[in-house]
């Protein structure tokens, strides 16, 4: 397009070259989750009951219920997905040099939690018709360094887990054996995958519930689904800054 036209169309009030940001959406909630809501707060100004406090009963049910929607044996919640991408990488226990493939189109967080946990990030091409990762370049880019694949499911639409997880079997490490493969799914709640949910496959897999994503629990939100007993365990505990795991159960101080 020569400057004048784009000179034209932009006069006209058109979407420009850059594009601005995502529409700012909001939540959609219903009176019964209002209401909720403002229970929650009641609650949490009675010195006798839990309110928002650490583990009380309505985080408990909500996992037990996202874990059976994703078809996972365990979701843990916590405050976002930000969050949660980092609490996966720090469960890799990477050593210097330890690899990570991660896509090179989609949001910047997968990235950030490995560099935030001094791993090596390890770009790889996404398919052109879906901007999942592509698994024949992921396995190119496989080294005896690799611990994990780290695809971002896009949009809703889900990575190619069974082809990830293959080439994840097909390429161990060394010494920590298959590759772990970690989605984010940030953008991902409620997508369907071959007669699944994002969430069942893979060792750990962060959602966000912020205000803008699919499924909302205001302002901020998050879970990560596992099927590892000992991942959950874990995540558990660094979500309490390792203190209590479970509710009542206070494995550490
Ligand atoms: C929004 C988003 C995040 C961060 O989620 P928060 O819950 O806001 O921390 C991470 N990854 C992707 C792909 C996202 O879209």
């Amino acid at each position: 397009m020569d400057k004048r036209r784009r000179r034209e169309i932009l006069a006209k009030g058109r979407p420009g070259p850059y594009w601005p940001a995502e529409p700012m959406l909001g939540g959609w909630y219903t009176e019964e989750e209002i209401e909720a809501a403002t229970k929650s707060i009641r609650d949490s100004m009675d010195p006798t009951t839990v309110g928002f406090g650490f583990i009380c009963s309505e985080i408990l049910d909500f996992e037990a219920a996202f874990a059976e929607y994703c078809g996972a044996a365990e979701a843990i919640s916590i405050n976002g997905a930000g969050t949660g991408l980092d609490m996966a990488i720090m469960c890799l226990d990477l050593e210097p040099g330890d690899e990570v493939i991660v896509p090179a189109i989609n949001f910047r967080a997968a990235a950030q939690a490995v560099i935030g946990q001094r791993g090596q990030v390890v770009w790889c091409e996404v398919d052109p018709r879906t901007f999942n990762m592509d698994p024949a370049d992921v396995e190119k880019r496989i080294t005896p360094r690799t611990r994990a694949i780290f695809p971002v499911h896009m949009n809703g639409l889900s990575a190619p887990m069974d082809e990830l997880l293959e080439i994840a079997e097909r390429h161990p490490h060394p010494r920590h054996g298959p590759l772990k493969v970690i989605g984010d799914a940030a953008r991902a709640g409620a997508g369907g995958y071959k007669g699944t949910k994002i969430g069942a496959k893979g060792w750990m897999t962060v959602f966000s519930f912020h205000t803008m994503k699919l499924m909302t629990t205001l302002g901020e939100g998050g879970a990560i689904t596992t099927n590892d007993p000992e991942a959950a365990l874990r995540l558990r505990g660094i979500r309490q800054l390792g203190g209590r795991t479970t509710d009542g159960a206070q494995t550490t101080k």
